[in-house]
C-alpha cells in the first residue's frame, strides 16, 4: 500500500480519548474516520463514522474493516482475533506482534529482555509455590503484577518481606502473573517515538513523568535526562520498535536509576499506542503524537517532532475537571475536555498544558 491519500478513511479500534484526539488529528489532514468500539465514547464526537459491537465479534469486525483503508487501534488489549479478522481485510498499523508483546507483561518482559535491554527481575508466577521460587531469587521489595489486563497501577501488589506473599496473591485474586524485583529509580521518563512504513523514526523530547495513585498525574519537558542518557533512551526504544516492524507511534516507559548507575535506564512497558505522557504534544510541538502516528499509519512521512515550547501537562481525573471555569481562564495554558459526562472518581476527563518559552 503507497501513502494514502487524504479522503481516505481511517478506521480505529477503540473509541476514549486517544481514539478522539487521533480522529481529530486525522481530520486536520483531509482523512475521515470510522470507529470501533464496544460502547459508546469520546471519539464518536468527532468522527465521521462510528459502530459499535463486541470486540470479540470477528464478523463485524471484518464488516466494518470493509468500510476502511487501513486500521489503527487506541488501547493494546484489543482481542488478537479482533486484529487478525482486520488484517485478513486491511493492513493494520501498529502489526498484531506489537499487541501480542504489549498485552502479557511475561512475555513482553522476556522480548524485551532479549533485546539486551535491561529490565527489573523478573519471574513468571502462577501459584503460591511458583511465587515462593520467584521471592528467593528475586528478595523484597517486590511487586506482584498480573499478566495480563493491568493498567493505571491497577492488578498490582508490593511486598515488603515473604510475609506478604499470601495478601499480594489475593490482592491479584491469583491471577497468572509475574514478579518484579523493585527498582530504586530517580524519576520515570518516556520515549515517544514514531516510526514510518519506511522505517524511519523520529523521537520527541522525553518527558519526566509523575504519578498519583498509580496514574499519570504530570509530564514535564524537557525532563532530567543529559545527553548521552537520551541518546541510550531513543537507542533502546528504536530497538524495540524496529523488532516489533512497528509502525506508528510506540511509548517505551522508563525508570532512570541515575547516570552513575550500573544500569541507568530500565525499561518497565511499552505501549503500542500514543500515549497520555505524550498530550503536550498537541501544544507544545508543530505535529503532535496523534499526527505522527496517523501519518506513520497512512504511510506518510514522520513530520519533524520538534518542541517549540517548555511543557507542563497535567491530567484532570475525577473532580478535578470541574475547576474548568477557572483553568478556561489560565493564561499560556491550553485546556483539552474528553467530553465525559461523569467525573468518576480516577477517570481520565480532560488535562491541561502549561506553556513557556523556551528556558535557554
Ligand atoms: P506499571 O503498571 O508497570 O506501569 O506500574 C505502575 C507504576 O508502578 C509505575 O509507573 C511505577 O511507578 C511503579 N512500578 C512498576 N514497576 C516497578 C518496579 N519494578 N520497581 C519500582 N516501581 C515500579
Amino acid at each position: 500500500m503507497s501513502a494514502l491519500p487524504p479522503g481516505s478513511t481511517i478506521g480505529i479500534l477503540g473509541g476514549g480519548q486517544l481514539g478522539r484526539m487521533l480522529a481529530i488529528a486525522a481530520s486536520r489532514l483531509g482523512f475521515q474516520v470510522h470507529i470501533y468500539s464496544d460502547t459508546s465514547g469520546p471519539a464518536f464526537d468527532v468522527a465521521a463514522g462510528h459502530t459499535v459491537g463486541d470486540y470479540n465479534d470477528t464478523g463485524a469486525i471484518a464488516a466494518w474493516a470493509e468500510k476502511v483503508d487501513v486500521v489503527t487501534y487506541e488501547f493494546e488489549n484489543v482481542p488478537l482475533t479482533a486484529a487478525a479478522a482486520a488484517a485478513a481485510i486491511k493492513p493494520v498499523r501498529p502489526n498484531a506482534r506489537a499487541l501480542e508483546a504489549a498485552q502479557d507483561r511475561l512475555t513482553e518482559k522476556r522480548f524485551i529482555a532479549d533485546l539486551g535491554l535491561a529490565v527489573a527481575p523478573f519471574a513468571p508466577v502462577d501459584d503460591y509455590e511458583s511465587l515462593e521460587t520467584a521471592l528467593n531469587e528475586i528478595g523484597t521489595p517486590a511487586i506482584l503484577k498480573t499478566r495480563r489486563l493491568g493498567y493505571d497501577g491497577k492488578g498490582q501488589a508490593r511486598l515488603t518481606t515473604d510475609d506478604d506473599a499470601k495478601s499480594a496473591l489475593d490482592t491479584i485474586a491469583h491471577a497468572p502473573a509475574i514478579l518484579e524485583g523493585y527498582v530504586e529509580f530517580e524519576c520515570e521518563i518516556s520515549i515517544l517515538l514514531a516510526r514510518a512504513v519506511d522505517g524511519s523514526t523520529a523521537c520527541y523530547d522525553i518527558p519526566l513523568n509523575t504519578h498519583v495513585n498509580g496514574i499519570l498525574a504530570t509530564s514535564t519537558i524537557p525532563g532530567p535526562l543529559p545527553d548521552p542518557m537520551t541518546e541510550k533512551a531513543i537507542d533502546a526504544a528504536s530497538r524495540v520498535a524496529s523488532a516489533l516492524d512497528y509502525v506508528g507511534l510506540i511509548t517505551v516507559e522508563m525508570f532512570y536509576a541515575g547516570e552513575n548507575s550500573d544500569q541507568p535506564l530500565i525499561v518497565n512497558e511499552f505501549a503500542p499506542r500514543v500515549h497520555n505522557s505524550g498530550h503536550w504534544t498537541l501544544d507544545a510541538c508543530a505535529v503532535c503524537q496523534f499526527e505522527n502516528h496517523i501519518r506513520a499509519v497512512a504511510g506518510w512521512p514522520i513530520a519533524a517532532t520538534t518542541r517549540h515550547s517548555d511543557a507542563v501537562m497535567t491530567n484532570l481525573i475525577g473532580a478535578d475537571v470541574n475547576d474548568w471555569p477557572t483553568l478556561a481562564g489560565e493564561p499560556n495554558a491550553c485546556l483539552h475536555l474528553y467530553g465525559k459526562n461523569e467525573a468518576r472518581a480516577g477517570r481520565k476527563m480532560g488535562h491541561i498544558t502549561r506553556l513557556a518559552p523556551i528556558a535557554s
